[in-house]
């Protein structure tokens, strides 16, 4: 029901549960984290219920530069830890949250998904493990990434992390809410401005059926077939 992201800022933890929380308010029935080290190491934590629930279940050694986090309202699948975000690749390659319903996931299931061994219930799935087919087939990230959307119908918000490349946040939408945040030094990804007001006061707002690149440095927006999209940060002023 929520999706928040950060890349290129090492209180990156930190930051996802406190996006998290601020998001609270949009309700939902369970939460999970995907950070990863850019140096290998990476940790993925779900739990069912509050979001103080998901910060209990997050050691210390969870550190990293960047990461994605997630607040789910079930539409696909019960409220289970299984079923919560952010869902993976069979491959543990990919790692995807997503705020939104898919409308065409069996039909993709059934066409290129038939082998895969589903771990949750969800229409999410059915995303991540298509980007992987398609990495599988021999495209790289971003390629996969845009032709998997290029087929997905729905609504939705989706933030995915490559471990092959974890210099970058993978992030597209389509009628659900989402923009990026540019931090100093560093960028966020959020639903609501609320959840990363801590962080920034300057967005980027994203249309439907855009992709962003986000690295730390650079935001890269295209429409899925790559065409470049140039626009102005605006800033949120909250006494304005
Ligand atoms: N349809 C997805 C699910 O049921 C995402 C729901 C949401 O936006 O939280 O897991």
């Amino acid at each position: 029901c929520g999706i928040v992201g950060v890349i290129g800022n090492n209180k990156t933890t930190d930051i996802l549960l406190n996006g998290l929380k601020k998001l609270e308010y949009r309700g939902y029935d369970s939460a999970g984290i995907y950070v990863n080290d850019q140096n290998g190491k990476d940790f993925l934590v779900k739990e069912v219920g509050k979001i103080s629930k998901l910060e209990n279940a997050v050691g210390p050694d969870v550190q990293g530069l960047v990461g994605i986090g997630h607040t789910r309202w079930a539409t696909h699948g019960k409220p289970t830890i299984e079923n919560a975000h952010p869902h993976f690749s069979e491959d543990n390659r990919f790692y995807l949250v997503h705020n939104g319903v898919l409308t065409n996931f069996e039909e993709l299931k059934t066409k290129y998904l038939a082998d895969v061994d589903f771990k949750s219930q969800t229409d999410t799935e059915v995303a991540v493990q298509l980007v992987d087919h398609f990495a599988k087939e021999g495209l790289d990230g971003e390629a996969a990434f845009r032709k998997a959307l290029s087929l997905i119908e729905g609504s939705y918000a989706f933030a995915m992390i490559d471990k092959e490349q974890p210099d970058r946040i993978f992030v597209a939408k389509n009628k659900s809410p989402l923009l990026i945040g540019l931090g100093d030094g560093f960028n966020v990804i959020c639903s609501d401005a609320m959840a990363m007001l801590d962080q920034t006061h300057q967005f980027v707002e994203i249309h439907d059926g855009e992709v962003v690149i986000l690295e730390k440095d650079s935001v890269n927006i295209s429409k899925i077939d790559g065409t470049k999209v140039t626009r102005d940060p605006y800033t949120v002023n909250l006494d304005a």
